[in-house]
């Protein structure tokens, strides 16, 4: 971010739409604001651009501290920093701040843009996680979960006042905002909004003796809410359930939702997919070769039986697949994806076999290899014997040796160091 020089014209144009002289009083700009807005006000045909722009420039010429950035840097100053912190308010809060006009008979009696209707905000969505096992997203299953929550106290409607007296905050004027400034640099400044800490936002403050009995002029209390939370069939990991609505409760607020996040539980014997299902299983060499058969309990309890067709042999690393065993698809749980089965072939125990047991094999499996090797060839090769490895652990330290060198050398290239003898 760079310091921008103001242009000469950029602090003119809010003079201008209100039609005013650069050193009108409040009183001017008040008078000359009311005027405009009176006239171009939307309800009364006026355009609704020129309304806009009215309450912009009046809301920053009536605010000494933003008249005084505006003069000095135009209007880019004012848009810069945080978001919302510039002259973007919403033209219709001016309008009825300026006017205070809190009752139906005010300039515009039964305008659309009274107190009661004044555009809210939004309450935070609080967001849950919540953990599932592949089991229930199988089955489909649901979860009662009890939450605290803040709701509008019923007694005081959420006003936090027994007589319904407040007054106007005084640290922020009653807009429930604090706005200050931070010199960047010599031409650059940021604006930062923030929720004004004695009022909290409200904009208005409750006297020790007015405050409400229950909520103690919070204008809310805490409350249990039970939820039931139905997991569908097919759901997938990380899935919202949204339960509109059920947020924290505020005074001149829309409720946020409460929001579960489906966190799937690893599971020990299936991986999942999208819609198909996946599992390890290791055969015995002789199952492998001959056949077999053996029971999977599926995600629902039911037993499958899997087993191999006739006189089929089974490789190392092959899959199979069984059809409608996979995951239900969701809000179509009729549909449901492939059950795979991913073979592994475990060779038996015994290091040997005796010459009869080999001689058995040799009759069944194909026939070895013809060695190509004639006699005056093999009376040229020198004989070599094969040892038993642990070719992990021989790795290992092979790699610490060489890392130990690579740390010698390291020491010596460093100086002329006295380099005691290895070994
Ligand atoms: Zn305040
Ligand atoms: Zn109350």
């Amino acid at each position: 971010m760079f310091g921008r020089m103001p242009k000469k014209s950029d602090s003119d144009r809010y003079y201008e739409i209100l039609g005013v002289s650069k050193n009108a009083s409040p009183e001017e700009l008040k008078k000359a604001y009311k005027k405009a807005a009176m006239q171009n006000h939307p309800d009364k045909g006026g355009d609704p651009e020129k309304f806009k722009e009215l309450a912009q420039a009046y809301e920053v010429l009536s605010d000494p501290e933003k008249r005084d950035i505006y003069d000095q840097y135009g209007e880019d100053a004012l848009k810069e920093g945080m978001g919302g912190g510039g002259a973007s308010h919403n033209p219709f809060d001016i309008f009825e701040s300026f006017f205070g006009s809190s009752s139906v008979g005010g300039p515009f009696g039964g305008s659309s843009h009274g107190r009661g209707s004044r555009r809210q905000r939004r309450g935070a969505d609080v967001v849950h996680q919540l953990k599932v096992t592949l089991e229930g997203l199988y089955s489909g299953t649901s979860k009662k979960l009890s939450l605290s929550r803040n709701v509008i106290c019923s007694k005081c409607k959420g006003k936090g006042s027994k007589t319904g007296a407040s007054s106007r905050c005084s640290g922020c004027q009653g807009s429930g905002k604090k706005v200050s400034i931070r010199q960047l640099g010599p031409n650059m400044i940021q604006q930062m909004q923030h929720v004004c800490p004695d009022c909290r936002g409200s904009g208005e403050i409750i006297s020790e003796k007015d405050k409400c009995g229950q909520c103690k002029g919070q204008k809310v209390v805490h409350d249990k809410k039970l939820l039931e939370v139905h997991v569908e069939k097919g759901m997938q990991n990380g899935q919202k359930i949204t339960f509109q609505g059920e947020a924290d409760e505020a005074p001149d607020t829309i409720t946020g939702d409460i929001v579960f996040v489906l966190q799937v539980k690893e599971h020990q014997k299936f991986k999942r997919k999208g819609d198909d299902l996946f599992v390890e299983h290791t055969l015995t060499l002789t199952e492998a070769l001959c056949g077999f058969q053996f029971p999977l309990t599926h995600l629902d309890g039911r037993q499958l039986l899997i087993k191999s067709n006739p006189g089929e042999i089974i490789k190392p690393g092959q899959f199979k697949a069984i059809d409608d065993e996979g995951m239900p698809h969701y809000q179509k749980p009729f549909i449901k994806g492939r059950l795979y089965i991913h073979f592994d072939v475990d060779f038996p125990e015994s290091d040997s076999l005796n010459p009869e047991q080999q001689k058995g094999l040799e009759s069944v499996l194909p026939p070895r290899p013809v060695s190509q090797l004639t006699d005056m060839e093999l009376d040229e090769c020198e004989e070599t014997t094969l040892h038993d490895v642990n070719i992990e652990e021989e790795m290992r330290r092979k790699q610490q040796q060489a890392q130990q060198e690579a740390y010698d050398e390291d020491e010596e290239a460093d100086g002329p160091r006295v380099q005691c003898a290895q070994q």
